[in-house]
């Protein structure tokens, strides 16, 4: 089971405080099996247990590739207004993701996380207990605003050779750092209070790169030092990427928190995805001051796109991930027990996972033990 988090770092603007709360959630499936598994996630919602007091309205929103090419914008402007001004809480399929560059097109999720201030990717990766997979418990915590992901590209002529050079900026800011390694620190302290032990990775490659990395590095060793009175209790250690990516798929039972920029906390979790079985049960949670966002890891999926066959966990676990950042961790265990039982029976699955079931029969195998 994800362990029990009650990590509510989130304001839940808009709350009635009477005994039912009514949650408004934006549904954006984006393209590709995005719109084959938020239906799973908001049928998970419908279909709580009453005991949790929550009910919940919902608000179809678009973004995408394919709402680029209808409409001329990724990220309409009406999708970032009725998130910022009418939801606590929303759910993101998957964009389709041109690998070359298309003229005015650039990702909606992008973009909604530097709108929302999104500042961080929580993706826990976790195997189940009772089944044959390796132990895997670790949630990395990947910074979501900048890195190379500011996207400050040029490509120009190399006076020399008459060939093209292209550059990207690379940026870390104290202010971003800062933040992440907090909420990184304040998620091993929850871990520490649940087991009694915890430990922070920062990831990094400051041999290289001195400056940007090594301000990483720094500022997250900071936070922790400055703070030893309330995180004293955490075991602090620092791994150079590549040297962990190695060492986790030897030893991944070494790993508890991550924390990492950017760029390494995205190869990382598609990596450590591969730990438990498939991309299709990696949920993740965007999480800023005013909104989180649930996104399962994995993408469109073009090559299985439209045959009903995506396997809808990653979004299901997105969903209960999304609850617990918004203080509702009852609600939110109930939804990971019920995958757990679903895993660990192992009767109805997807193809990723080696069975022939499809997204709705996955889906109503969790929803009838919820
Ligand atoms: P994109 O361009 O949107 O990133 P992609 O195919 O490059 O798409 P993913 O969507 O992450 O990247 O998929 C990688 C592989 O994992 C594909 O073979 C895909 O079919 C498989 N996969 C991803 N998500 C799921 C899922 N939910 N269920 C089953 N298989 C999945």
């Amino acid at each position: 089971m994800f362990r029990s988090a009650s990590y509510r770092l989130v304001s839940c603007r808009g709350l009635a405080t009477n005994a039912t709360k009514n949650l408004t959630i934006g549904l954006i499936p984006g393209d590709g099996i995005g719109k084959e598994v938020i239906p799973a996630g908001r049928q998970v919602l419908e279909n709580l247990n009453p005991k949790h007091g929550l009910s919940f309205n919902f608000i179809d929103l678009q973004a995408g590739f394919q709402t680029f090419l209808d409409t001329g914008k990724a990220l309409p402007d009406e999708t970032v207004k009725v998130l910022k001004e009418q939801c606590q809480g929303a759910l993101f399929g998957a964009v389709q993701s041109p690998t070359t560059k298309v003229e005015g097109y650039s990702s909606p999720i992008v973009a909604l996380r530097k709108a929302l201030s999104l500042y961080a990717n929580v993706r826990p990766v976790k195997s189940v207990s009772g089944t044959n997979d390796r132990p895997v418990d670790m949630i990395i915590i990947r910074e979501n605003t900048e890195d190379l992901y500011i996207k400050i590209e040029k490509t120009y002529k190399d006076p020399a050779t008459g060939t093209r050079v292209a550059e990207a900026t690379k940026r870390i800011t104290e202010v971003a750092t800062r933040r992440i390694a907090t909420i990184a620190l304040d998620i091993a302290l929850q871990r520490l209070k649940n087991n009694g032990q915890a430990t922070l990775t920062v990831t990094h490659k400051s041999n290289v790169l001195s400056q940007s990395d090594g301000l990483f590095r720094e500022i997250c060793k900071d936070v922790y030092e400055s703070n030893k009175n309330k995180y004293g209790g955490i075991t602090y250690n620092e791994q150079i990427v590549d040297s962990m990516v190695y060492r986790m798929f030897r030893e991944p039972e070494c790993f508890d928190v991550v924390v990492a920029p950017n760029l390494y906390g995205d190869i990382l979790s598609d990596g450590a995805a591969a730990l438990v079985g498939s991309l299709g049960v990696v949920p993740s949670a965007n999480v800023g001051p005013e909104i989180v966002i649930g996104e399962p890891c994995h993408g469109s999926a073009p090559d299985i796109a439209g045959k009903g066959i995506a396997n809808p966990i990653a979004t299901i676990r997105s969903t209960a991930l999304m609850l617990e950042f918004l203080g509702f961790n009852a609600a939110a265990q109930d939804i990971h027990q019920a995958v757990d039982a679903n895993i660990r029976e192992g009767r109805v699955k997807t193809a990723d996972l080696g069975g022939d079931a499809t997204t709705q029969q996955v889906t109503d195998d969790i929803l009838a033990r919820l």
